[in-house]
């Protein structure tokens, strides 16, 4: 599957965005407005201004509405998610090339807050993977007291855990105790 750059780069977003949730993580990822600038040059975002209480409180709820795209049954219900979406952040398309980035498009307006900016090009970004077929590529790890989103970009979509090195691992040890100690007893 090929996937353009830009879009890669809203997919890892929105991803991160997910996982800063409290539940999937213990504690939570965004918990201030320091964090939420954090957040935004950890992703690069453009034209992020001034941020603060209100925007915080709109990137939270925005994440929750893209928890529920990666919870998504089906191709309709993602895109019913997004729809909505999309059209509350509102877009405006637009060609650019800014700090020796290659083409790519913007769909968020060019004064759109934070949380506008995320719904608009990590939900269209999701919505090229649904369009392609693929929504059953975006996944919730299933390692035990895991739960991490994750967009499976793997050929043969595979992958069932967030990071194989850690959760991966860690069912495999698991695994193979069990397998020890039912020899063992
Ligand atoms: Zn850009
Ligand atoms: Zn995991």
């Amino acid at each position: 599957m090929q996937i353009p750059h830009d879009t890669r780069n809203a997919l890892e977003t929105v991803v991160s965005l997910v996982n800063t949730i409290p539940e999937a993580h213990g504690s939570d990822g965004l918990p201030d407005v320091e964090a939420l600038y954090g957040f935004a040059q950890a992703h690069r975002m453009s034209g992020v201004g001034d941020l603060g209480p209100r925007d915080l409180r709109a990137v939270q709820a925005v994440r929750t509405r893209f928890a529920e795209v990666f919870a998504a049954p089906g191709p309709r219900e993602a895109s019913e998610l997004l729809n909505d979406l999309v059209a509350a952040a509102g877009t405006t398309p637009q060609l650019t090339d800014h700090d020796g980035y290659d083409w790519h498009v913007h769909y968020f307006a060019p004064d759109a807050s934070m949380a506008d900016h995320l719904a608009a090009d990590c939900g269209m970004a999701l919505a090229f993977i649904v369009v392609a077929g693929e929504q059953e590529r975006l996944r919730r790890c299933e390692a035990p007291d895991c739960g991490h989103a994750f967009v499976d970009l793997s050929r043969n979509r595979s992958r069932r855990y967030c990071d194989s090195r850690t959760c991966g691992n860690r069912l495999h040890v698991a695994a193979y105790r069990a397998r020890r100690k039912e020899a063992a007893g």
